[in-house]
């Protein structure tokens, strides 16, 4: 129902505008009660490791259940926080928790944690890291940082010394969703990343499409030369399993292994992993 106030045809959008703004804003007040009030909890998703045929780590992923909306993903909310500078405290909060889960599960598996790039570039971010390890007790070696490309947007320098402080911590160090991001290589050569996560977008043609494979094949074989290992993202179908392990694939992670389960599941999970090792 467009006004009539000879302004045109922009008055015919603003009722819903100020609805989608008064939402956005009612989102940024639920999220500054969420942490203070406990409605943030952690999934943890395996990562299957196909050369030793176990479970070598889980991934954490932030869960929020709202008190009215029911769950709300982080594809939702997560850009909200990073705009209003929340994501430091809830980034904080999920680092300490990820690793006081991780404390009771087998000291062969690795706990991986989705920081983002404002998190990341927090002046107190390498002290968030080391008192998550010293309060929890963690082994460094059993944590993994996973960052994106984009933290590289603004200055590589600062994030290269960045990455060799954290490293100096004992931590590993992930570049995720590998190959969407403004992928220059170079930053390749200016720090060993542990692993390369390769983005689900090309591991969901990779039996399908030849150009998908031949890309998943050249980022395996960049990470081999270069030391580093690997994960494939987004697994689905078997056929998807079949061609990452002839392209050689170190891990798979995705909906055919398992999805994200709660952290109550995870000890069972492990338990069956070992009995079926035994
Ligand atoms: P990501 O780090 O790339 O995580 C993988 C996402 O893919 C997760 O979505 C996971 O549930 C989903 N996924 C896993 N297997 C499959 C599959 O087989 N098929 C499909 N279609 N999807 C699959 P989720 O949990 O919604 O998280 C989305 C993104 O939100 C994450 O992408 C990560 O960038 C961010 N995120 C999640 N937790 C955190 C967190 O604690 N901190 C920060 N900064 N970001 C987080
Ligand atoms: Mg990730
Ligand atoms: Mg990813
Ligand atoms: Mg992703």
């Amino acid at each position: 129902r467009a006004k009539q106030d000879g302004r045109g045809v922009f008055s015919f959008f603003e009722p819903s505008l100020d609805r989608a703004a008064r939402a956005r804003r009612q989102l940024e007040l639920d999220l500054r009660g969420a942490l203070r009030t406990g409605q943030f909890r952690l999934e943890f998703q395996p990562i299957f490791d196909l050369k030793a045929e176990r479970i070598g780590g889980l991934e954490a992923l932030l869960r929020w259940d709202h008190p009215t909306r029911g769950l709300i993903t982080p594809g939702e909310f997560i850009p909200v926080a990073e705009e209003t500078g929340l994501i430091v405290a809830m980034g904080e909060w999920v680092l300490h928790e990820a690793c006081r889960q991780a404390l009771a599960w087998p000291e062969d598996v690795r706990i991986a944690v989705n920081v983002s790039p404002l998190q990341f570039r927090n002046s107190g971010f390498t002290n968030v890291v080391f008192q998550a390890l010293t309060r929890s007790g963690l082994a460094p070696q059993r944590l993994e940082i996973e960052i994106t490309e984009s933290v590289f947007l603004d200055g590589a320098d600062a994030v290269v010394a960045l990455l060799h402080r954290l490293r100096a911590l004992g931590v590993r160090i992930a570049l995720d969703d590998f190959g969407t991001g403004y992928s220059s290589l170079s930053y390749l050569r200016s720090f060993p990343f542990d692993k390369l996560k390769i983005d689900r977008s090309f591991v969901a043609n990779v039996a399908s499409d030849e150009s998908a494979g031949a890309i998943v094949d050249a980022i395996v074989h960049l990470a081999g030369a270069l030391n580093m290992d690997t994960t494939a993202e987004g697994v689905e179908d078997p056929q998807q399993l079949e061609s990452l392990r002839l392209h050689g694939c170190g891990s798979i992670q995705g909906f055919l292994f398992s999805q994200p389960i709660r952290g109550a599941a995870v000890a069972s999970l492990l338990e069956q992993r070992a009995s079926q090792a035994a």
